[in-house]
């Protein structure tokens, strides 16, 4: 073994203590699952980009053979396939099956199932994302690389993986189970042997996604974990009264993380209460096929979403409709978050929700000076939902939709912090105006104009942008929401962008 050279023969000695910590009791009852090989040109292991590429989750799908297509890629001879998972945009019952828990992928090696010892985490490394296994208990312990995409952009990408890994369905009692295995035949060594650690430093920029502690626990009684039916036409997974003309779709809470995790796929879900459980409500949707997107969106990026019938919601904060003079140019200004819901919350209790009306209601001011009609979604402390924030700016008519937020990591992440400014589709000049525009007359820093699928920005009919003005959770930024006059020149800034843009 010329090419071991000294830290990898650390890495071999490590993992011997590994598996005589292995050989312990929970293994003799994880032998009760078996697994049976998935065809490789039926299924792909994905790395799906949460907030442009922040972070990314792992996501596996497969094709039912003879069905309608689950995902297309976009092949190079070097580097990154990109794959468009088209399963995002139709009902995928039947034709593709994807494990929506948390809890869905495991890492098995060796016909061990390893899901207590190891988690599963896609990492940067230099222009690459690979999916290691990375020890949960031992941190000093060396992760397992498992595949790479071969190149990075904020895409949806495949993992190839190296060679011996593959996919697997784990069975129960010769029945297959709603949970996939990343497999390898090869003895832990020789795994360990061959993956190469992430250099110091070079690991995910986020906090890796946290998995709730009872991953894939090797009971002795073990309750297959079925897949979450993907919405069957008619019945209501999770079920409330069927009686219901809403629907309600929600994350339930399963780490303290949570929250962040729904927020970086909507910014404006929030903790709530729904049949004495406290869940992460996304939204609340007249239309079924907008829950149904919402709802695949979170699927994702992994979370374990539901779509709960509900009743109309009894208090409706749904902005009316002022008249507007005829030829004027209408500006949605959308303060995010309020009522109830006091958006991401940092560093000394910093609320978002209080910086999203301030700025929002100094760039209606300046816009207003301007001769622009601006109409605001919510004007004082209350909750709007998500759904109505897109009707009031398409029932107006408006020419611009503006959504004013303000950024969270986690509280150990100070050093975080700066602009980013988002669209979807005919948002892009705006958010480049705009963001342009902050960064020329403020000292925030620069996180780019980036794309994301949230709703305000999907369904709103008009050039739309959603402008994170900073972090609660960064010091620095944290610093300037405090000191009013910065918080008017963020403001005044955005208008200058709304203003450029429009040519005035
Ligand atoms: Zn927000």
């Amino acid at each position: 073994m010329a090419l071991l050279s000294r830290p990898l023969k650390t890495l071999v000695t490590t993992a011997a203590v590994v598996l005589a910590g292995l050989t312990a009791a929970p293994l003799a009852r994880a032998q009760q699952f078996d697994q049976q090989p998935i065809d490789p040109s039926l299924a792909i292991a994905i790395a799906s980009p949460v907030r442009n590429g922040a972070f990314y989750n792992l996501m596996i799908l497969q094709q039912i053979p003879n069905q309608r297509q689950c995902w297309q890629e976009q092949g190079q001879e070097q580097g990154p396939v990109v794959v468009d998972p088209l399963l995002l945009d139709f009902d995928f019952t039947g034709a593709c099956d994807r494990s929506t828990d948390g809890n869905g992928y495991s890492v098995r090696i060796n016909g061990q199932d390893l899901g207590v010892q190891y988690r599963l985490e896609i990492s940067p490394r230099q222009n690459d994302l690979v999916l290691f296994a990375r020890p949960t208990r031992d941190r000093s312990a060396p992760p397992i690389e498992i595949g790479r995409t071969q190149g990075r952009t904020n895409d949806f990408l495949k993992i190839q993986l190296n060679p011996g890994w593959q996919m697997a369905r784990r069975t129960y009692n010769g029945q297959p189970v709603g949970h996939i295995y990343l497999t390898h035949d090869a003895p832990l060594e020789v795994r360990l042997a061959a993956g190469v650690a992430p250099a110091q430093g070079q690991t995910s920029p986020l906090p890796p996604p946290p998995r709730p502690s009872t991953s894939t626990p090797p009971t002795s009684t073990p309750a297959p974990t079925p897949a979450l039916p993907p919405l069957p036409s008619g019945a209501i997974p999770g079920g409330a009264t069927a009686s219901g003309n809403h629907f309600r779709v929600v994350v339930p809470i399963t780490s303290g993380d949570t929250l962040q995790q729904v927020r970086n796929v909507e910014p404006e879900a929030f903790r709530t209460t729904v049949d004495g459980q406290t869940v992460v409500q996304v939204g609340l949707f007249r239309d079924r096929q907008r829950a149904d997107e919402v709802y695949n969106a979170l699927v994702a990026a992994n979370l374990p979403a539901k779509v709960l019938s509900a009743s109309a919601p009894a208090v409706a904060s749904t902005p009316v409709l002022p008249s507007i003079p005829q030829g004027a140019t209408v500006v949605v200004i959308d303060p995010g978050h309020g009522g109830r819901d006091p958006g991401a919350v940092g560093i000394g209790g910093l609320q978002e929700k209080q910086i999203n009306t301030t700025i929002s209601n100094r760039v209606q001011q300046q816009l207003q000076a301007a001769g622009i009609t601006v109409l605001m979604t919510r004007s004082t402390d209350v909750f709007v939902d998500l759904d109505a924030r897109a009707q009031y700016a398409n029932q107006a008519g408006a020419d611009l939709f503006v959504s004013i937020h303000a950024n969270a990591i986690s509280m150990d992440r100070p050093e975080v912090n700066g602009l980013e400014t988002y669209y979807y589709s005919s948002g892009e000049r705006l958010a480049r105006s705009i963001h342009a525009s902050v960064l020329q007359n403020t000292d925030l820093g620069d996180r780019g104009v980036r794309t994301a699928r949230f709703y305000v920005l999907r369904y709103t009919s008009m050039p739309s942008v959603l402008v994170e003005t900073g972090f609660v959770t960064g010091a620095t930024d944290a610093a300037r929401f405090r000191n009013p006059n910065a918080v008017n020149q963020i403001a005044d800034s955005i208008a200058r962008g709304i203003l450029n843009y429009l040519g005035r």
